[in-house]
């Protein structure tokens, strides 16, 4: 039952093949079973999903139909949860329990899906690798020796090992591209405003996205009709329709316009896995995709720019963690100040400290023009580049990654090694775009995503694309061994 996608679970469970109790009775067990090797849940919520998939299988049982309606899944452990432990991979958040659900949760929960956990993930969404977690480095199920990316490493780990059909991630700069990438999943980060942003722990406001990981496009565009929509209670929500995401999967993609950016393909990208993108390319050209090439010339300047502006808006986000109102409080306070300082120093671990350092400098008096409004400049040229390029193509495609999963540990003394990874997924992010990872082949057994972006609320165009892709390869149906 494991092995089933969320589409055939919404089949199985139309024709009563099985319970949503007893597939979630089967997962849990699984994950139990199982999840000790990979550490890709932060909490089970075995009580909360035993009375949702009963009250699932009840609805069902009254005539009621909808593709999450029983179906299993699990959150990233920064989207609250309303009673539960919502932590933020973090030791400040380790006491929290949310008083909300965020509204991707109750939308999600409204579906009729089944909540199993909480997902682990980098401290405060900040990490490529799903090693800053205060609850330990999440393993890749390919080779449990690797990262399986970050920071939604929990999810993508946890779907990836067969443990549950689909979760929730979120995306800043990568987040659920890149490990959808490392653990050959399906993962799509929205247009900026199509997911809310109430109730999800924010890292960086302007960049944040919700989405989901899968690990077909099809499961996708089940999970984030359930997830998108505009929302009163987030400001930048936008109030655009949502279509029908399954139905605009079987598209034809005859004369569909690809560019590829001559600039993807530069040093620091693993040649094989360049390959396997230059073989993902001639299959939609099977397809009837036209190949351009096109240029995005700021691209060199997008890493320095997110390096920026993420750790800005995270410093001031941050600020609301002093030891006074929630989460972690350190011990004795002589005073005041001592008691913000050491429940800071004591509560975030390393990366959210360095992050947090490198924002205030950023954003201090005599710095902003230099750092934090320079960034912002770059920002609107990298969405300018888009711009152009959508005058002439429907899609852009290449890489997720410059390489595969690395070592765990690799590259913990050297955190800009760590940013370097991030190269092809935060111009998304920059200019609000929505981006999709998909899987493209394997260098050395480790799987490899290739990237497509479209315009702006063009999901629907990049699930289209994705699933023609996958009814003509099979990378997306390869199984980790031993799970
Ligand atoms: N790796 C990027 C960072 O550390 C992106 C993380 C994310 O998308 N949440 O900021």
């Amino acid at each position: 039952m494991h092995q089933l996608t969320l589409a055939e679970i919404t089949r199985g469970l139309a024709d009563k093949k099985f319970s949503s109790e007893e597939l979630t009775k089967t997962l849990l067990a699984r994950i139990t079973q199982l999840d000790p090797q990979l550490n890709s849940f932060i909490s089970l919520t075995e009580e909360l999903a035993l009375q949702q998939a009963k009250a699932a299988d009840a609805r069902r049982a009254n005539g009621e139909s909808g593709a999450l309606l029983g179906a299993p899944i699990a959150h990233k452990d920064l989207f609250c949860t309303q009673g539960i432990r919502t932590s933020c991979g973090s030791k400040m958040l380790d006491n929290f329990k949310a008083p909300y659900d965020a509204t991707v949760v109750a939308k999600l929960a409204a579906a009729g899906a089944v909540t199993l956990g909480k997902t682990n993930m980098d401290e405060f969404a900040m990490g490529s690798a799903n090693e800053s977690s205060y609850y330990g480095a999440v393993k890749n199920p390919w080779n449990l020796e690797h990262v399986p990316g970050g920071s939604s490493g929990g999810s993508a780990a946890a779907v990836a090992a067969r443990l549950l059909p689909a979760a929730t991630g979120t995306d800043t700069g990568g987040s659920i591209r890149q490990p959808a990438a490392l653990t050959n999943l399906t993962g799509l980060k929205p247009t900026y405003g199509r997911v809310s942003r109430w109730g999800m722990i924010a890292y960086a406001s302007s960049l944040d996205q919700g989405g989901p990981l899968a690990r077909t496009a099809e499961d996708c565009a089940i999970l984030l009709q359930g997830m998108a929509g505009f929302d009163p209670n987030d400001s930048t929500s936008i109030d655009e329709p949502v279509p029908d995401y399954s139905a605009g999967l079987n598209g034809s993609l005859q004369g569909l316009r690809i560019g590829v950016p001559k600039e993807y393909f530069g040093a620091g990208l693993d040649p094989r896995i360049a390959e396997l993108i230059q073989d993902s390319v001639k299959a939609l050209q099977k397809l009837g995709a036209v190949i351009k090439e096109i240029s995005l010339p700021n691209m060199q300047h997008a890493i320095p720019a997110y390096y920026v502006i993420a750790p800005a808006e995270a410093s001031s986000n941050l600020s609301r963690f002093d030891g006074v109102r929630f989460g972690y409080r350190c011990e004795d306070p002589k005073n005041l100040i001592d008691l913000y300082k050491r429940s800071r120093g004591e509560g975030f671990g390393p990366e959210v400290q360095r992050r947090i350092m490198v924002g205030a400098y950023a954003l201090s008096a005599g710095y902003y023009d230099a750092y934090y409004l320079k960034a912002q400049k770059i920002r609107r040229l990298i969405k300018n580049d888009f711009m152009a390029a959508f005058n002439e193509v429907d899609i852009i495609l290449g890489p997720t990654t410059p390489n595969p999963a690395w070592k765990l540990g690799a590259k913990n003394s050297d955190p800009v090694a760590a940013y370097l990874e991030d190269v092809y997924t935060i111009t998304a992010n920059l200019a609000g775009l929505p981006g999709l990872s998909m899987p493209a082949g394997f260098v050395d057994g480790l799987p490899v995503g290739v990237q497509l972006l479209a315009p702006y609320f063009q999901e629907g165009r990049l699930l289209n694309v994705a699933h023609q892709y996958q009814l003509n390869t099979d990378w997306h149906t390869r199984t980790p061994t031993g799970f």
